[in-house]
């Protein structure tokens, strides 16, 4: 099938690398002509592992190109796919893009007779698809649903991990309008083996918004769990979390041991949730439910306790060093996990701007954050940037570690005394074996570890 893709960012162009690898024929389409020109000559424009190779090799193909050309793009394909961002402003969901988009697409629906299948990936809430785009579509294309297919198809892919979630899905939620569009959709998807779970538009919404705000819940109840136990003496929630994770029912008996679900790094403690979607997914989704006048207590508990997490990172240093005036911190990692350069609400610019406002001196590395570059995003902060951990740690009072990059659960106590002016360390993700590092007569904190 020929396919166009609008947006061409994490989800976008991810989906069509996916797309174009089992066979379909894909333009992703963007409004950055820079970003398209290197796109079709296999760069890029963010770091995912294993992206660029496969995006070179569909190039190569030729099974897949990016574009500028929006309404040509629309009009060469049979399915078209919404993959725009949908932000949020204040706790609201922005659909400023999706609106332009769908209005677009309808304005070049309607140079021909053609029936396309238009499918909604961006994340959106319960009645988007059906009370936002479709309206616009038939408004702008002068054509009634039917005319055209409309499918809601949430995308579950993990920055990080996002070519290999995206071509072995776990499952794939299609919300269809009708059964026309539901059979399309699947014929788009004929080629990934896994469970089609076929439903209405709204609930396929929801489906997306009920899976973040679940392990969003599952981060923040191990935070709150890890700020109780540092209130206790002798207890470390690291022993804690071992201890429930080896129940059964969420670590299975199997023959030769237990099985490790994916779901237990959600039940572990660190410095919150961050990323372009957790943290506005449940806020929206808090949002619609008070629009919707139904309770959500939960969510919001959620919400306030992810947005304090980032100061028990600072409270911690200050017990370890006093104040934090006209002292060099060091920060390990920006982006908001390891295996991604995504820096939106990354709980380190939070710890970073804590940081600044009292005055210390905050020297920073990541190891991609700057390969895209990404400086853009940080030059709100008046911080330096360093290429290698070591200069970040080199005669520093402090160092907080704020993504659990491989390369820093490689550092040794003795690397961490042997740069830094004193060897304080703050365990923002708790990726250090705390006796070894006290051992050897480092001053180390750590979330969910007992202050007293
Ligand atoms: P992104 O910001 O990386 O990419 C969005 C892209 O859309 C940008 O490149 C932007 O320039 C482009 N765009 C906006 N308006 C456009 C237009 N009129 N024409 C062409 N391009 C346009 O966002 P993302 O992370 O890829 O997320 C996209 C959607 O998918 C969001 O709704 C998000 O919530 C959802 N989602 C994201 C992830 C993730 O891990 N990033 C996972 C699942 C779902």
């Amino acid at each position: 099938m020929n396919v166009t893709i609008i947006g061409t960012g994490y989800v976008g162009l991810v989906t069509g690398v996916a797309l174009s690898h089992v066979g379909h024929k894909v333009t992703c389409v963007g409004r950055n002509k820079e970003k398209i020109d290197e796109i079709n000559v296999g760069i890029a424009p963010f770091y995912e592992p294993g992206l660029e190779a496969l995006l070179k090799k569909m190039r190569l193909g030729a099974f897949l190109q990016a574009s500028i050309e929006f309404e040509k793009s629309v009009l060469i394909s049979d399915v078209i796919i919404i993959a725009v961002g949908t932000p949020t402003i204040g706790n609201k969901i922005d659909l400023t893009s999706i609106k332009k988009v769908a209005i677009h697409i309808g304005k070049s629906l309607s140079k021909d007779k053609k029936y396309r299948l238009i499918i909604v990936k961006s994340t959106v809430l319960p009645t988007v698809t059906e009370k936002v785009v479709r309206p616009l579509i038939e408004k702008y294309s002068k054509k009634n649903i039917g005319e055209f297919g409309l499918c809601m198809n949430p995308e579950f892919l993990r920055e990080g991990n996002a070519v290999e979630d995206a071509i072995h899905p776990d499952r794939i939620v299609i919300g269809a309008f009708d059964e026309k569009s539901g059979k399309m959709a699947r014929k788009l998807y004929k080629a990934f083996d896994c469970p089609k779970v076929i439903t209405s538009l709204s609930t396929a919404e929801m489906i997306k918004y009920a899976a973040n705000s679940l392990f969003a819940t599952m981060i923040s109840f191990s935070n709150e769990i890890a700020n109780i136990c540092s209130s206790i003496e002798g207890v470390d929630v690291q022993d804690v979390w071992k201890g429930v994770h080896l129940d059964s029912r969420l670590s299975p008996k199997v023959p030769k041991g237990r099985i490790t679900p994916g779901m237990l790094s959600y039940i572990q403690s660190g410095c919150g949730y961050g990323g372009s979607c957790f943290p506005k997914d449940v806020k929206a989704l808090s949002h619609f439910a008070k629009e919707q006048k139904v309770s959500h207590e939960i969510l919001k508990s959620v919400i306030s306790v992810n947005e304090s997490q980032p100061k028990q990172i600072i409270s911690l240093l200050l017990q370890a060093i006093g104040s934090a005036k006209n002292k060099k911190i060091a920060i390990l990692g920006l982006a908001f996990k390891p295996n991604t350069d995504d820096l939106r609400e990354s709980p380190s610019l939070i710890v970073i701007s804590e940081l600044l406002q009292r005055g210390a001196r905050v020297v920073a590395h990541d190891p991609v954050v700057y390969s895209k570059g990404k400086r853009k995003e940080l030059e709100a902060f008046d911080i330096s940037y360093v290429q290698t951990y070591e200069e970040a740690l080199k005669k520093s009072d402090a160092v907080i570690v704020m993504t659990s990059w491989d390369e820093y659960i490689q550092i040794s106590p003795s690397e961490f005394i042997k740069e830094m002016k004193s060897a304080v360390v703050i365990d923002g993700r708790r990726i250090y074996n705390k006796e070894q590092f006290i051992h050897k007569g480092i001053i180390y904190k750590g979330v969910g570890l007992s202050l007293i």
